[in-house]
């Protein structure tokens, strides 16, 4: 039985898998102690929970456990990855290269950091939306502290060549930093074969809880200085202090469990349907793919949908399908998205784009109905500019 509305918003965020939930629930409870508290078995258990999900964590990237380091999510560990080492490498120089399309959480901190004294590097992409290797390895200087590229785009689903941007930083001998909160969960991540240093995730983009997150600091090859941006405590070996949110720390380590389980079987089960949801649409004529489909995220498709206003898309499709059009962050302005800006659309073709998004729930039923839905709204939408245009 099909159930509206549907949901096709899963790079805005996944609803906690029920597992998860299960695994939290006795740490709101029975199992409260401060995970700080040495002195007591409610601290010790709070805490043996905090290092079991440390160790679920490190494994789904390949890291090791002391190597995580637990925040609020990714914005906040975006902020400490970049502000950490910006202040602790000050001396080697203030040079950072990043890419026009990554999330806000990095581009305003490096505005940010800007206005510290930062220089700041903003690498275009290609009309597919990845980033030029030569380009990059030309815009280090001796300065360069920082390369920060994200491992997969959240409004179009690409996936950025992040092994060669790790060959070339270790090279330079330049830090990199990647942003996976898109790809890790989805997709195999190996923070040493791709040579990276710091990489930020988000339990709420992996079927856990929202409010919880994770940066690694690569501790050896080179070892990582990060400064704390938040003091207190000195939780977290000193780079987060805070009291640890317990139940959301066991709920992200549950998430990255099942994700490492599971990845491999919802890759391919989303990957069919996509390809199909997207061959459908394609097929209806002056629908385009937004961004490269081989170097892409096996779940997501952004679709620009020619004389067809997503916001009039929107209208007709929004009580019984969740949709993007931009990412989530930016659809309460009107502002065309940056992301399809930077793959050179023209502002008619951006301001008539969709992301598709979908995610463990997904049916084929679902997929089914936003095919037919999807494929009426459009040539409504269509009709209506060529009956203005009359
Ligand atoms: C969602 C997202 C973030 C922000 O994560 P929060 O945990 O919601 O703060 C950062 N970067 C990317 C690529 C994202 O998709």
């Amino acid at each position: 039985m099909l159930k509206l509305p549907i949901y096709l918003d899963y790079n805005a965020t996944t609803p906690c898998d029920l597992r998860v939930v299960e695994a939290m629930l006795p740490y709101f409870t029975e199992h409260f102690g401060n995970a700080a508290s040495r002195s007591h078995p409610f601290g010790w258990h709070a805490e043996e929970a905090v290092e079991y999900a440390r160790e679920q964590v490190a494994r789904l990237i390949g890291a090791e456990p002391k190597e995580i380091v637990f925040t609020s999510g990714a914005t906040e560990a975006d902020n400490l990855a970049l502000k950490g080492v910006y202040d602790t490498y000050a001396t080697k120089g203030n040079h950072i290269i990043t890419c026009q399309i990554e999330h806000k959480a990095v581009l305003d901190t490096c505005k940010h950091l800007e206005k510290e004294g930062a220089e700041v590097t903003y690498l275009p992409v290609s009309a597919e939306g990845l980033i030029d290797l030569e380009a990059l390895e030309a815009a280090i200087q001796p300065n360069t502290i920082l390369i920060a590229i994200m491992y997969a785009n959240n409004e179009l689903g690409t996936v950025m060549p992040i092994q060669e941007v790790g060959a070339i930083a270790r090279k330079h001998g330049v830090l990199f930093f990647t942003d996976a909160a898109q790809a890790v969960g989805k997709i195999p991540v190996d923070v040493n074969s791709d040579n990276i240093d710091l990489l930020t995730l988000s339990a709420h983009k992996m079927y856990g809880p929202k409010g919880i997150g994770a940066i690694y600091v690569r501790r050896k090859g080179p070892r990582v200085k990060l400064a704390a941006q938040i003091d207190g405590g000195g939780h977290e070996r000193g780079m987060r202090s805070g009291t640890l949110n317990v139940p959301g720390i066991v709920g992200l380590g549950k998430a990255a469990e099942l994700c490492l389980q599971e990845m491999t079987s919802d890759a391919q089960r989303l990957s069919i349907m996509r390809d199909r949801l997207e061959g459908a649409l394609l097929g209806m004529g002056d629908v385009a793919v937004n961004g490269s489909r081989a170097h892409r995220l096996p779940h997501v498709t952004n679709l620009s949908f020619k004389d067809a206003e997503a916001n009039g898309l929107m209208m007709e499709l929004n009580k019984e399908i969740a949709l993007s059009s931009g990412s989530a962050c930016t659809s309460a302005t009107l502002e065309p998205s940056y992301v399809l800006k930077a793959l050179g659309l023209p502002d008619e073709l951006a301001h008539s784009s969709l992301r598709f998004g979908l995610g463990r729930n997904t049916t084929e039923e679902e997929i089914d109905y936003v095919i037919e839905r999807v494929t009426r709204a459009v040539k409504e939408v269509r009709a209506r500019v060529i009956r203005m245009e009359e």
